[in-house]
């Protein structure tokens, strides 16, 4: 077994050496829209240089900001967005609905740029796009009914009437990581601008251009100017400046991160929402249909290289078909095929940086230093990308090693036995985590079991993709995973303010002209007695 060579090229802040960094970018496939997509970030008082991970190339050099221009694009995203809410909602889904038909002429290069500034595969690039186009999709169909003011039941029947009304909270500042850099800026910022928000957004610095992409296409759609703004610079300085400015922050990164964003909302008294981490379990009954587990099982671990905070990092299979499984699962990840090419010819693309490398190297090291047996994979590939590693598959992996616990975000994913639907359950949720879950079995068995486990989202014969793409549903984290919720209604309200207005009608609720305190009371009680048998009680 080979064990995690020092990769042969490291590269400035994917930890490359300048020596190995070509200047050009003249050979990138969307070259052409570059200097539109520099014009969309806030001109930083400084400049960072960007990289590709899978060959250490230049992209391209992008400014990056101080405090002062972060609040600077906070003043323009305000005034724009006072302009913005006060256009009627048909106007802003008409807008979402162009551009979701941009998106889909123009995958080809959103693909491109996927690719290049990540290193992932294009079949991964692709979820991307086709979940901005479910998402613009939903929201531009859904936002009438879920933001439009709705009649509430008010405190006394026939003389108050209440309605609930959804305000903008005003600009939403939000902050994202690298995994999934068109998607994760973009499918939260459709419900946030649909709802009346404007957006200061801080992409990961590592991955920033397809964000720019995206909202390029969403100007030609009718984005009005000023009111998506975009700030580019060092995660705790800049994202610090937005959560100091913002009406409403939306994470999405680690967990840990996650805790300093939630602790810094908490001192302003500003909501936020946080997408987190996780250690997600997958469990393998012994009625499951075994060739659909396995490629569910595949899929949802290595796509995107394992740097999917849905993706299956502990397999939990039947004792009774262990045997079986197991080794057709093994042969299948030896068949995985590492790429880094723009196209679709092979299943796996590289990891993004140095640190990453770092992290799932030293997961792998220190799991076979404590006893783990490899069973597939378990090196790095540099003959392939600086940050290549091979879909690796562990056994016999023990509380002793850090990847029992933490999350490795990478190709490696632990197998373990279990014998009863209970004892499933309980290894699925033996976990400070509760993202994203998946149960395969015969239908009625596997439900039973999916409802029992601890996460915000649970597949039944799926590994992520049938909750992720089911917009329609709530998606978040349990435990350390998350704090609120994205897509369906949740995903849209959080970016509003609801407000009850409540009319009284004929009589004041308080004891009529000459009544006694009393008297109001003793008529109260027989009221209240009476209004038990009103509909919509429980
Ligand atoms: P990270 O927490 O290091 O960074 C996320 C973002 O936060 C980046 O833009 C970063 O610059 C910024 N940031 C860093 N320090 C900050 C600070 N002090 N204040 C404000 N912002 C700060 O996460 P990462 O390594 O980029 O992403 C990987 C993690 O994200 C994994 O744990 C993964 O599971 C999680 N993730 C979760 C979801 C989800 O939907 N639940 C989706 C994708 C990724």
């Amino acid at each position: 077994m080979r064990f995690s060579p020092e990769p042969r090229i490291s590269c400035n802040d994917r930890g490359m050496t300048p020596t190995e960094v070509s200047s050009t970018t003249t050979a990138l496939p969307f070259a052409e829209h570059l200097e539109r997509w520099k014009g969309l970030i806030y001109p930083g008082s400084n400049a960072q240089k960007h990289f590709q991970p899978h060959n250490g190339s230049l992209i391209a050099e992008l400014p990056s900001c101080a405090r002062s221009d972060v609040e600077e694009a906070f003043a323009l995203a305000r005034s724009a967005q006072l302009i913005w809410a006060k256009r009627p909602l048909r106007e802003r889904t008409a807008l979402v609905r162009r551009f979701h038909d941009l998106i889909l002429d123009h995958d080809s290069v959103l693909l491109d740029v996927v690719q290049t500034e990540t290193g992932k595969s294009r079949a991964s690039a692709f979820d991307e796009v086709a979940d901005i186009a479910l998402n613009s999709r939903y929201y531009a169909n859904s936002a009438r009914r879920h933001l439009a003011p709705r009649r509430r039941q008010g405190a006394l029947p026939f003389v108050t009437s209440a309605k609930e009304y959804y305000c903008p909270k005003g600009v939403v500042g939000m902050i994202t990581p690298w995994n999934y850099p068109l998607t994760l800026p973009i499918t939260d910022a459709l419900p946030a601008l649909l709802a009346g928000n404007a957006i200061v957004l801080k992409p990961d610095a590592q991955a920033p251009f397809s964000a720019l992409a995206a909202i390029s296409l969403l100007v030609d759609a009718g984005l009005p100017k000023d009111l998506f703004q975009v700030v580019l610079g060092d995660g705790p300085l800049v994202g610090g400046a937005i959560i100091d400015n913002a009406d409403f922050v939306m994470f999405t990164g680690s967990t840990a991160t996650g805790k300093i964003v939630a602790e810094a909302c908490g001192r302003r008294l500003i909501g936020f929402a946080a997408e987190l981490g996780g250690k997600n379990p997958m469990i393998v009954l012994d009625d499951a249909p075994l060739d659909r587990a396995l490629q569910g099982a595949l899929a949802a671990s290595f796509s995107n290289a394992g740097q999917l905070c849905v993706s299956i990092e502990r397999l939990y299979v039947q004792d009774t078909i262990y045997d079986t499984f197991v080794p057709a699962f093994r042969e299948a990840v030896n068949n995985i095929k590492l790429g880094t090419a723009l196209d679709f010819s092979y299943d796996m693309g590289c990891l993004i940086s140095q640190e990453q490398l770092d992290k799932v190297v030293g997961h792998v090291q220190d799991a076979v230093a404590h006893g783990a047996t490899v069973l597939a994979g378990g090196s790095a590939r540099p003959d392939i990308a600086p940050f290549a590693f091979e879909p690796t598959l562990l056994e016999n992996v023990t509380e002793a090693m850090a990847l029992c616990r933490g999350e490795t975000f990478g190709p490696v994913v632990s197998l373990y036995r279990f014998s009863t639907d209970d004892e499933a359950v309980a290894l699925a949720n033996d976990t400070r985590y509760g993202l994203n879950a998946s149960v395969w079995g015969s239908r009625k068995r596997a439900q039973a079991v999916a409802k029992r486990i601890e996460a915000g989202s649970v597949n039944v014969n799926e590994g992520f993709t049938a909750s992720w793409a089911s917009t329609d549903a709530p998606m978040g984290g349990f435990k350390e995973s998350g704090v609120g919720r994205r897509h369906g209604r949740e995903g849209i309200v959080k970016f509003t303010n609801p407000q009850a207005v409540a009319t009284q009608r004929w009589m004041n609720i308080a004891p009529l002209p000459g009544m006694s305190s009393g008297t109001f009371a003793s008529t109260m009680v027989k009221g209240l007695k009476l209004l038990k048998f009103l509909p919509g009680r429980d």
